[in-house]
Order: C-alpha cells, then structure tokens, then sequence
C-alpha cells in the first residue's frame, strides 16, 4: 500500500495553511538499537522507574518491514533462521495518529490533537480511566498507578510544568492516576528545538521537521524517500514515519 504523505496540506487532517505540520521519521536502517533515544527520552522527561514512552523493539523472526511491526515485548529477538539472523531495530513510541483512536475515546477530553498534528494528554483534566490504553493499537501508553520512585538524583532534564493553551501537558513529577506518553517534547519544539530523542541518536537515525515544508528533510524522506507509517490499513495516518527496510543480501559462505 502506498502510504506517502497522506497529509498533505489539502488533506482533512492538516495544519492550518502556514502552520507547521510536524513529523518524525526514523530510519531503521541506520538505528543500531543503541537505546540512547529511549535513555535521553527518559531523562529529559523524568520518567519514573519501570517507565518507557519509548521503547526500542526487534524485527524478529518473518518481521521485516516496518509496516509488519513486532509484538510489543520483542526485544532483542533476531530475525532470520540460523546461522543466517540478523538483528534489526525499531524504535517505537506513541506515533501522533492525525486520526487518534484515543483522542476519540477519551471521555473527558483529556487527549487531544493540537493543529501542528502533536498528541496531548493534559494531566489536569485524565480521569484515570485509561480508555485510550485500550483504544491505542500501538500499545505505547503508561498508566501511573501508585506513587513513582525516581532514580537517585530526583528531579532531571525540564524541571517545571508545561502549558500548550493553557492545558497542563508536562509536569516534572507526575500524579498517581493520569495516563501519560511521548509528547514530541512539546516544550522543544514550541521554542524550535528538535524533540531530545532526534538530538540524542549518534547515528541520525530519528528526523524531526515540518511536513508542510517541501524542503524539509522529513519531506524528502516521506514525499521520495518512500518513508511509511506504522500499520497503515488502521487508518490512525500517524505523524511517525519509518524509512523502509532494506534487506541486506546473504552472502554464501
Ligand atoms: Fe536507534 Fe538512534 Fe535510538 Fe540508538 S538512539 S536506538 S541508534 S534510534
Ligand atoms: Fe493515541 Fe496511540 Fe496514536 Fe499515540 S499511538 S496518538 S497514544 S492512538
């Protein structure tokens, strides 16, 4: 299925004309499964102990396009038949569905789209039904269910609260009850800056920009580069995209 850039500025789920429409592309190709994403996530976000909002996952066996994900709990798992595996990485976190199943489901309109395409929970208003865990096909939501023990050193990376709007989406040491996620850092890239994880990966295997801007690198990774979402024929048209897989050749020994 070709799933090129079905956001295009026309489309129902654009930004408003002149607004950025933001993206991320990763590019399994070049990921080495380093964690340093997943590690600087946690950092910059001071996610509590037993916490990921990103996770970095293994193609395994018969897995080999982004399209045809693995199961949630594959780590570190090869693919391939032995002696002929290989390892081969994807890093996932929540892929800002432009059509949300749980931005649909949550009853007290907590998650919510914002016009850049970013998807937001506002701890303030989560009720802790965690409807959108279930709604959410990607599996990359966490619910917060009893008092969150941090690592030593208390309080790391943004130390404050963060508004969009005035909905409280950030807040350094989260409430017992909320469902929280990946934010594409919203403090970042409210003032310009990249989401940490794309500054933290040594291999530029994570791309962030805007897909309303014909230069942009994530639109020429999209648009020519052939880059696709995540399980397509769910219809979420997520604002992650993955570069495809390119399966190296066996050499016979
Ligand atoms: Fe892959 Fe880059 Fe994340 Fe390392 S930091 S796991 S190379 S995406
Ligand atoms: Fe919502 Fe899940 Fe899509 Fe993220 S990946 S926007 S949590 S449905």
């Amino acid at each position: 299925m070709d799933t090129r850039n079905t956001n295009t500025p026309s489309g129902s789920t654009s930004a408003p004309q002149g607004a950025p429409h933001h993206v991320m592309v990763i590019d399994p190709n070049r990921c080495v499964g380093c964690w340093t994403c997943a590690v600087a996530c946690k950092e910059i976000n001071n996610e509590p102990l037993g916490f990921w909002w990103n996770r970095i996952l293994t193609t395994g066996p018969n897995q080999s396009t982004a399209s045809a994900p693995p199961a949630s709990d594959n780590i570190d798992v090869p693919r391939g038949v032995y002696p002929d595996v290989e390892m081969a990485y994807l890093p996932v976190a929540c892929q800002h569905c432009n059509d949300a199943p749980c931005v649909k489901v949550c009853p007290v309109g907590a998650t919510f789209r914002r016009d850049d395409g970013t998807i937001l929970v506002d701890y303030e208003r989560c009720i802790g039904c965690r409807y959108c865990m279930a709604a959410c096909p990607y599996g990359v939501r966490i619910f917060n269910w009893g008092d969150t023990e941090y690592a030593p050193g208390g309080v790391v990376g943004y130390g404050q609260d963060y508004r969009s709007d005035g909905r409280l989406v950030f807040t350094p040491e989260r409430p017992v009850g909320v469902v929280e996620k990946c934010t594409f850092c919203v403090e970042r890239i409210d003032v310009g800056e990249q989401p940490f994880c794309c500054e933290a990966c040594p291999v530029g295997a994570r791309v962030f920009g805007d897909l309303n801007d014909p230069e942009s690198e994530v639109s020429q990774l999209v648009n020519a580069g052939g880059a696709e979402q995540l399980h397509p024929e769910l219809g979420t048209d997520p604002n992650v995209y993955y570069v495809p897989i390119r399966k190296r050749p066996v050499v016979q020994g």
